[in-house]
């Protein structure tokens, strides 16, 4: 064809950034229009309020000095020991409370408490993750995330004996993809907690950038093995099954809810050409953005499962979540916007998902942790809006001044809208309303069983 050109096939092409491009551009304009949050509640007296804003300036150097520690050592989930370490230490010795470290049967997961829930008094935790990603470092920016938390946990303890309530700081361990916040959440980590608190590092200031549900299946499938050239048909073959899989799922895609990913590898896929496999096994996450389309995904993809086994004469077992599941993060919304309140007087404004683009998402298990207590997971801009997180990029962001800046005031808004929580009896009833609105505690355990 006249004018077309052939790239080199030695390397893959480019993708086009066109789609990508244009998400941002609409981000960009949505974001300058937009108005500040408000919030109708008072949160706490302006008196105690000023005394840890003042506190969390006053904790700055600690604040971003844990933040290159923990990225200077980057350590992988569940082998986060130096990490929880720092953390432990910093907890100690900026408030004098001891810190648990290998808390709810988790070796790394830390927990220090502040203030007294007698009498009826609430309680809020304030939770930090510390995990990296393997081969990236601290390409997620917890480092930041677990600097925030210590940061407004100690800022909350020079309160003393007025801190009106309870705060726990609890060091969550292996957020990637290893759902340590459920594992925690199991032996009662979250027992008598009234409400939870965390902030990510991302492109933008959000306060309900959504972080939606995954589900891991992994296919194993079972054939005959036999000789491939020899007598093919006293074989039946695994790899074949995975094959009608693998492409069953490529056309379940047009059906799919446009925002519901699926994205799967070969784990196993034979030995050698000359023998028929006897084994194959496919690995799938699924991510949908409500628990309900999660649990109709994972039904369809265990037919397809089925199918291709019937088709093609193999056995195949299911193995669901090796790891357990985690459901799409709610954002309670009275106290979304405290934080946001708090956020515009760090010169941030947050955004919502009306304009940070949701095409975007992750997930987090965070999300457990928010349909079993009200919490907010808002994110906190790090770094330009176009850069991914779980890159090399995002990693240089994340130990930059950008991102100690957002460490410092991810502390402030952590700790003022924690403060509020425990002094604001109308904000609790709103947010408990909200949190029951949005369906109340789920039975995580057993919501896919
Ligand atoms: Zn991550
Ligand atoms: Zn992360």
């Amino acid at each position: 064809m006249a004018g077309m050109v052939f790239r080199d096939l030695g390397h893959p092409e480019t993708p086009d950034r066109a789609y990508a491009d244009a998400l941002q551009a609409r981000a960009e304009r949505l974001a300058d229009a937009a108005a500040f949050i408000t919030s109708s509640f008072t949160g706490a007296p302006a008196e105690l309020a000023a005394e840890v804003a003042a506190a969390v300036d006053s904790l700055e150097p600690e604040i971003t000095a844990l933040s290159h520690r923990i990225f200077e050592t980057p350590e992988v989930a569940f082998h986060e020991q130096r990490s929880a370490g720092a953390v432990a230490a910093a907890v100690e010795r900026l408030t004098g409370v001891q810190a648990t470290v290998g808390a709810y049967g988790l070796e790394t997961a830390v927990e220090a408490s502040i203030g007294s829930s007698h009498g009826g008094a609430p309680t809020v935790a304030i939770l930090g993750e510390y995990d990296a990603l393997p081969g990236i470092g601290h390409g997620c920016g917890h480092n930041i995330i677990a600097a925030s938390a210590v940061g407004a946990f100690a800022a909350l303890a020079r309160l003393g004996d007025r801190l009106p309530g309870r705060v726990v700081l609890l060091g969550t361990p292996a957020e990637e993809g290893s759902s340590g916040k459920e594992l925690m959440a199991r032996r009662g980590a979250f027992d008598g907690i009234d409400a939870a608190l965390m902030a990510h590092g991302f492109g933008y200031d959000a306060i309900d950038h959504p972080f939606i549900g995954r589900r891991i299946l992994r296919m194993e499938f079972e054939g005959v093995a036999a000789h491939a050239s020899a007598s093919p048909f006293l074989g039946r073959n695994a790899l074949d099954a995975v094959t009608l899989a693998y492409q069953a799922v490529g056309l379940l895609r047009q059906h799919l809810p446009p925002t519901d990913r699926v994205h799967g590898i070969v784990k196993e896929g034979g030995e050698r050409p000359s023998v028929i496999p006897r084994r194959a096994v496919l690995e799938f996450y699924l991510r949908s953005h409500r628990a309900d389309t999660l649990k109709e995904l994972s039904r369809r993809l265990a037919d397809i499962a089925h199918g291709a086994a019937l088709a093609t004469g193999t056995g195949v077992t299911l193995v669901w979540d090796p790891l357990p599941a985690t459901l799409p993060t709610r954002f309670n919304r009275p106290l979304s916007e405290r934080w946001a309140v708090h956020q515009a007087t760090r010169g941030r404004k947050a955004l919502t998902s009306a304009e940070v683009p949701s095409e975007l998402a992750a997930s987090t298990d965070f999300g457990n942790v928010s349909v079993r207590v009200p919490g907010i997971h808002p994110v906190i801009k790090v770094s330009p809006p176009g850069i991914a997180l779980h890159t090399a990029e995002f990693a240089g962001w994340a130990s930059s001044e950008a991102g100690d800046r957002a460490a410092v005031d991810a502390a402030f808004g952590l700790a003022l809208t924690a403060l509020d929580f425990l002094a604001d009896g109308e904000l609790r009833a709103a947010a408990r309303e909200d949190f029951e609105g949005a369906g109340g505690a789920l039975n995580v355990e057993e919501y896919f069983a």
